[in-house]
């Protein structure tokens, strides 16, 4: 039943690329909606197309890749920094940590938002014993 739900969805509205939908945060099915209501916060459903939001869980999945991707551009240039031009300590302070709280928290969103689409798009979900498919 979920499959034809999904099915007539597909028939009505026209495929949305998910990278670019989640990238500016709007809804996975119209393209068109507000992905977000707060910073962070996932709506309850499309203002445009009425798709509740209550599939939507990235659990853990952007924090790891922020986390990865953003340490790896911080700390390899904080690194390159030293190396070159030895500043005093407290450079260091206070140019990584505002600029990693910045680009995290940006990077937060954007990557939430593409897990969302994606995770519409593929239908994916919580993994369901003996489910009555
Ligand atoms: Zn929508």
């Amino acid at each position: 039943m979920k499959e034809d739900m999904h099915n007539r969805d597909t028939a009505i509205w026209p495929p949305v690329d998910p990278v670019k939908a989640g990238l500016s945060g709007r809804c996975p099915r119209c393209g068109e909606g507000r992905l977000f209501s707060g910073f962070l916060t996932v709506g309850k459903g499309c203002g445009v197309c009425g798709l509740d939001y209550g599939f939507a869980d990235a659990g853990d999945g952007p924090a790891v890749f922020v986390i990865l991707i953003i340490g790896f551009i911080v700390v390899g240039l904080a690194l390159w920094m030293e190396v070159s031009l030895n500043p005093p300590l407290v450079v260091h302070f206070l140019i990584w940590i505002p600029l990693a709280v910045a680009l995290c928290l940006t990077a937060l969103r954007l990557m939430k938002g593409v897990l969302i689409t994606l995770q519409y798009r593929n239908k994916a979900a919580e993994g369901r014993l003996g489910g009555d498919r």
